[in-house]
């Protein structure tokens, strides 16, 4: 027998209509007597705010639109759930929402990454949640595992791909030997990339999700500014070509990781395309699906895979929030708000250690190799192997390097620009190894 329901209905107001707005909204109609038994009460979509009311969107009954999302606030509702995206006026909604009482659930990683310090003092100060699962990697159940399943435990890493258009790209690249500006346009007219890639292929988006992640594993605030980001543009055909001939993948990868140095303790957060060994698990995931590892000493790694975008998938994670703050106000309790207190130093990506692939085009002259293997060794970069290819003016050399400090490994390429028999720098890429 279903557990008794509260006689007080919540109310859910939604901001955005879209994508996963849409898809939210009709969710909650047609799993209400489900939801109901689930939270306790029964929770009622009072609005929906979108730009057009006058629009008609499959799922949302046009009583519901209105383009006067302010006055859905003043409507006192229990649950708001913003799926706008961007900044303004999403800040100011949320902000005025949480100051109102309601609990927020919002997909919106760049308004979390760039302002989530504000809206966390206001959820806590007015004592009502503010969760945004939906908003790292789609549909995958990853933030709340981070924050509570794995709560004990220290989190040394987290590594993944969180953005599925640039992994769409890269596996075509791989798959089909095409160029970056031939895969992207196949993904925009899939559908996989918009019409404007920017915020995909420069890895803001990625990025907005690395300082999420590092916030949460590492009870830091960390914001979109301290990432250090390199997205996908530069990547060529040439370089997927070599990386597969060395048994690599090409993967836009967030790492967020826990340097200890001599004096202390301080978080690395970046996002830049790097080669993954075949046998990592991370190489397997192709197209636009996500995947997370996180490496934390007790529990060793774990890993997280799944779809990372998508109306659906999308507003599966948004009902789990919805559920969860729903459950809240109907016992009286809440979420743990955020957890800042270790306070760590935010460090320069020169701090990092990672090993790193060089691509060399040298002239084809006695010392050449004895000549940059030097270079290397005075930055202290140990090569772990040099394969040259093709002889004459097409000599290429193909370098990879153990794990080193990275900017030992910058000083390094930058020499390596200026040396003599180095005729051009073909490509310079991170890697990660099997076990890392
Ligand atoms: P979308 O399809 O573009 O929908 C945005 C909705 O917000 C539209 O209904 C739009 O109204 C409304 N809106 C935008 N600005 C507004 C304004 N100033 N005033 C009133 N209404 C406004 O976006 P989406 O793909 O659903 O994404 C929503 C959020 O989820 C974003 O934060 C996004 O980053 C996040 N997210 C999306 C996905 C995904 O797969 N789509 C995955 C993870 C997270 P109109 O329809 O009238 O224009």
């Amino acid at each position: 027998m279903a557990p008794p329901v509260a006689p007080q209905p919540l109310s859910v107001v939604v901001l955005g209509g879209g994508t996963v707005g849409a898809q939210v909204v009709r969710m909650l109609t047609e799993g209400a007597d489900d939801l109901a038994a689930r939270v306790g009460a029964r929770l009622v979509v009072t609005g929906v705010g979108v730009r057009d009311a006058g629009r008609e969107r499959p799922g949302i009954p046009a009583g519901l639109l209105t383009d006067d999302l302010p006055a859905l606030l003043d409507t006192d509702p229990d649950i708001v759930v913003e799926l706008m995206g961007g900044i303004e006026p999403a800040r100011e909604l949320v902000l005025r929402a949480l100051k109102g009482g309601a609990s927020v659930v919002t997909a919106n990683k760049a308004l979390i990454a760039t302002e989530g310090a504000a809206l966390h003092a206001a959820a806590a100060e007015a004592g009502v949640d503010l969760s945004y699962e939906a908003a790292v990697a789609g549909a995958i159940p990853l933030l709340r595992p981070l924050r509570e399943s794995l709560a004990g435990d220290r989190i040394r890493r987290v590594l993944g791909i969180v953005n599925g258009t640039t992994n769409y790209i890269l596996t075509q690249m791989d798959a089909t030997g095409a160029s970056f500006d031939a895969a992207l346009a196949d993904a925009q007219a899939l559908g996989y990339a918009e019409a404007d890639p920017t915020a995909d292929v420069d890895g803001h988006d990625a990025a907005a999700k690395a300082a999420i992640l590092a916030s949460l594993a590492f009870h830091t605030r960390v914001t979109l500014d301290d990432v250090a980001v390199q997205g996908i543009r530069t990547v060529s055909a040439e370089d997927v070509a070599a990386a597969r001939e060395m048994g690599f993948d090409i993967k836009l990868l967030a790492v967020a990781e826990l340097i200890e140095e001599p004096a202390g303790a301080g978080v690395s957060v970046r996002v830049h395309p790097t080669l993954v060994p075949r046998t990592h698990p991370l190489a397997g995931v192709r197209d636009a699906f996500n995947a997370v590892f996180v490496e934390a000493e007790a529990a060793g790694q774990v890993m997280f895979y799944g779809r990372g975008a998508g109306g659906r998938p999308t507003a599966s994670a948004v009902l789990g929030d919805v559920v969860a703050s729903a459950r809240n106000r109907v016992t009286g309790s809440s979420e743990p708000g955020e957890s800042s207190y270790a306070e760590l130093p935010v460090l320069p990506i020169g701090s990092a250690t990672t090993a790193y692939f060089v691509h060399l085009r040298v002239l084809d002259q006695p010392g050449v190799l004895a000549a940059v293997a030097g270079v290397f060794a005075e930055h202290g970069a140990s090569i772990r192997s040099m394969t040259q290819k093709g002889e004459g003016e097409a000599a290429e050399l193909l370098i990879l390097t153990h794990p080193g400090r990275e900017a030992d490994l910058a000083a390094t390429v930058e020499q390596l620009r200026r040396l003599g028999p180095v005729d051009a720098i073909l490509g310079v890429m991170r890697v990660i190894g099997d076990g890392r």
